[in-house]
């Protein structure tokens, strides 16, 4: 088997993203898959760098328009879900409260593009201090964020942070931080969520998914089985890069099946 269905994807509904939903759907079913899941960005009250537009605010009534006509015209292709990545953070528990609650999506991840308000895309967030410390900081805050803000199904690229750090993932190790991982790993699956295994970090260069091998091994050994693949695509050539590589690693990590949402509910599909 391989895997069929992309769950993590942009089109131009979200402003980093200048792909019409359209050309992404027509390389999906160009390519074979039987699902896709749009997750546009959501993350309000993000803190943008001085000069930056605002690219992380949606127009959702905009968005499901547009994508129950395409869902339409492509149901004899292939199925579309409408997902949204919740950008997280401590402080908007209300607000995603509500918007979680507000439509019928299919699919909801829950991300962390941001840390204690700062955002690690930039070098400052790693200045000053060892990388450990700034992935330290980060992973903390992920936990915090699981613990605090249910209103999402699996959780998104979860080391996210390691793509921007001086050394990349050169001195990350799953061991440095074992005990903040394990907290978030236990958490989820007492909460029946899963975890996103995001093919980009393969396209970045750093041999490894996002969340690395390692956490998806303990994710499996702690009794997770939730696991839903994504390329994070924003750009039609980019959908389900990289996917043969992650569904090896699945199933050296000792999953067998990968999942699908509709409604929020999960399907498992043999890997
Ligand atoms: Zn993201
Ligand atoms: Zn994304």
């Amino acid at each position: 088997m391989a895997v069929k269905a992309d769950f993590h994807m942009h089109t131009n509904f979200s402003g980093d993203s200048s792909a019409p939903m359209e050309d992404m759907l027509h390389r999906a079913v160009s390519l074979g898959l039987s699902h896709v899941c749009i997750t546009e960005h959501y993350d309000p009250d993000f803190v943008y760098a001085p000069g930056e537009e605002a690219v992380f605010e949606l127009n959702t009534d905009s968005y499901l328009y547009e994508l129950l006509r395409l869902r339409q015209k492509y149901k004899d292709k292939i199925t579309v879900g409408f997902g949204v990545e919740l950008g997280l953070q401590p402080h908007l528990k209300r607000q995603l409260a509500v918007y979680a609650k507000s439509y019928d999506f299919d699919f909801i991840i829950g991300s962390s593009h941001l840390c204690n308000g700062k955002d690690p895309y930039y070098p400052e967030f790693f200045e000053g201090r060892s990388e450990d410390e700034a992935h330290h900081e980060y992973f903390l805050s992920v936990l915090e964020c699981v613990k605090t803000l249910p209103y999402f199904d699996v959780y998104g690229h979860l080391d996210y942070v390691v793509r921007y750090g001086p050394t990349f993932n050169e001195k990350y190790a799953y061991a440095k931080h074992a005990d903040v991982f394990d907290q978030i790993l236990t958490h989820l699956i007492e909460n029946e969520k899963g975890l996103e295994v995001n093919t980009k970090g393969f396209c970045m260069g750093l041999g490894q998914p996002n969340p690395c091998a390692e956490i998806l091994k303990r994710y499996h050994e702690l009794g997770g089985e939730i696991i839903t693949v994504g390329s994070d695509a924003h750009k039609p050539d980019e959908i389900a890069q990289e996917f043969d590589r992650a569904r090896s690693l699945l199933l050296e990590c000792g999953f067998r099946y990968y999942c699908i949402y509709q409604s929020r509910v999960p399907e498992y599909l043999k890997l």
